[in-house]
């Protein structure tokens, strides 16, 4: 049997590596545009900022020690330029020596990866992208050239981790994003930490803002500011590399990426496609979605090679984890955000938490956020978002665990997991997730969001902050009142009987205060 992989990274190279360990026999030709395979993609960004310093530490492979190791036939600079899928075979042009050759194949593999989106900007030719391992020389080259400022257009999660990686290299740093958010798996309340520690390490964020020109030196924008550029780099999205499948007419998605079905085969019965060029079934609701990101690339490469060897499968759907440093925070996501679950229509609930990562009397407690979504009628978790210093990764990770295995929100209280003071807390902070699901879910705190309090208080709620006077007076919701929690029961007076809104710092002074307000038979 000869099998052919089209692109010799993530999704590719798992494939081969696991055809191999099924079948020994095999002919396995991997065949790769650019100058290397199994590179370290996602560590291009530290390369940059030099704190990964060798280039060599990003080649994790090489055509030799591939074909040492598992015997695969693995040719870098090959570019596959056509699929015929009547004659099962592909025609592929060999950059190195300017040639053109033909293959058959028993199965085809594609994971080609995705395109940076470039848009349609004057100027644009001299923005870089950061996709592979040619792209970072060519970055590190202008490195070289001592650029004294630079302008990345896109707040996501590639673009962010190129400007903190120019900022540690001291380079004057803007980002230009379009909408009024970077990362756009966060919802608008938890990106706000995330804006204010890009500025905080004196990036230049320009949200709501449009790329006009890329001009030599400088990049203007749409409402006339000019922004000087010594680089230029486009991270605005990517886009699943669909040309080649388009052209064998292979059936593409709604979502515009390549359709397969739970095997990742395609409309093709001998042609597989996996990673960013395909669609992915979402894990929530079995819809199409395109998930860029390695993980689900490297998983979906196991099973194509388990299913052309003829195992059996789990069949994996995707619920979109994922995890990316800015400065000193740490953003995690899994699953759907609010955005989503509010355009399907869904009722659900919110639940917030702001806990420690670990005992806060153990020195070095850090806060964090956290943010679930649950269903109100399942009481299923939708997706779950984090941002924190220290212990969002474990957190987040939890959830996802928990959410892939169907545990409601309210059995995250079940959950028994690791404690000691320097690690976490006896009630964890996805513990208490569960508690406080719980007590949303059945009324017993009911609660509301911070969207909905200026309209509440216009029909006549009464903010009450239960925090201390000092806390009060260092900044507090406008018109609201303040009786502290140890106070209520002497100032009950002073409590309107109906319509309270009870808010605190975090929220646990908060619940106590109206569990103790509704046993009195107030209405918060
Ligand atoms: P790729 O790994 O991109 O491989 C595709 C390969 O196919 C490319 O090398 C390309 O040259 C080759 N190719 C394309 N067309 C042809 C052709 N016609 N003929 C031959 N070869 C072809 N994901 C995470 O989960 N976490 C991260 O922290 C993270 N960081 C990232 C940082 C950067 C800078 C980048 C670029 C990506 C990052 N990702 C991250 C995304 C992750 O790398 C991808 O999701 C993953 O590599 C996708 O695997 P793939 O096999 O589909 O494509």
């Amino acid at each position: 049997m000869r099998v052919v992989i089209i692109g010799g990274v993530a999704g590719g190279m798992s494939a081969a590596a696991r055809l191999r360990r099924l079948d020994a026999k095999a002919e396995i030709i991997v065949l790769e545009r650019s100058g290397n395979v199994s590179y370290a993609n996602c560590g291009l960004p530290y390369y940059v900022g030099g704190l990964i310093q060798n280039e060599e530490s990003l080649l994790l492979q090489t055509p030799q020690s591939l074909h040492k190791r598992f015997r695969l036939d693995v040719r870098v600079n090959t570019e596959v330029v056509e699929i015929n899928t009547s004659k099962k075979e592909i025609t592929a042009v060999d950059h190195g020596k300017n040639s053109q050759f033909s293959l058959s194949y028993d199965k085809l593999i594609l994971s080609p990866g995705a395109a940076p989106v470039r848009p349609n900007i004057p100027g644009i030719e001299r923005a870089l992208s950061l996709r592979t391992v040619e792209d970072v020389k060519a970055m590190a080259q202008i490195m070289s050239t001592n650029p004294k400022s630079a302008v990345i257009i896109g707040g996501g999660f590639i673009g962010l981790e190129l400007a903190e990686n120019l900022v540690h290299k001291r380079i004057p740093t803007a980002v230009i994003e379009a909408t009024e958010q970077v990362m756009a798996p966060l919802d608008s309340e938890m990106v706000s930490f995330v804006h204010n520690e890009i500025r905080k390490h004196e990036v230049d964020l320009r949200l709501g803002s449009a790329v006009a020109q890329v001009k030599a030196d400088s990049v203007v924008l749409a409402n006339g500011d000019e922004i000087p550029a010594d680089v230029v780099v486009a991270a605005i999205g990517v886009k699943p590399e669909t040309t080649l499948a388009i052209n064998a007419g292979l059936k593409i998605g709604p979502r515009g990426g390549i359709a397969v079905d739970e095997y990742n085969l395609t409309s093709n019965p001998d042609i597989y496609a996996v990673g960013d060029a395909t669609e992915k079934h979402d894990a929530l609701d079995n819809s199409a979605t395109l998930i860029p990101l390695a993980n689900i690339a490297n998983r979906h490469g196991r099973v194509v090679a388990d299913h052309i060897c003829g195992k059996k499968i789990r069949t994996v759907a995707s619920q979109a984890t994922a995890i990316v440093k800015i400065f000193d925070l740490t953003v995690a996501t899994t699953g759907w955000n609010e955005k989503k679950a509010k355009a399907a229509g869904l009722d659900y609930v919110v639940v917030h938490s702001h806990p420690s990562h670990h005992a806060g009397y153990y020195p070095g407690a850090q806060g964090m956020s956290i943010k679930i979504i649950v269903d109100k009628r399942t009481q299923e978790i939708l997706g779950a978002q984090a941002v924190g210093r220290e212990g969002v990764d474990k957190r987040i990770d939890v959830i996802a665990t928990a959410m892939r295995g169907g545990l409601t929100a309210p059995e995250l209280a079940d959950l028994e997991l690791a404690y000691a003071p320097p690690y976490g807390s006896a009630k964890d902070p996805v513990n208490m997730l569960g508690y406080i699901s719980e007590n949303v879910l059945n009324g017993v705190t009911p609660t509301v969001q911070w969207s909905e309090v200026n309209s509440l208080v216009s029909q006549g709620w009464t903010v009450v902050d239960v925090r201390s006077k000092g806390e009060f007076d260092r900044g507090h919701i406008p018109n609201s009142i303040n009786i502290s929690i140890d106070e209520i029961r002497e100032r009950i007076n002073e409590v309107p009987k109906e319509k309270i809104l009870v808010t605190c710092q975090v929220g646990q002074r908060g619940h106590a205060a109206t569990r103790l307000l509704r046993e009195m038979g107030y209405n918060a």
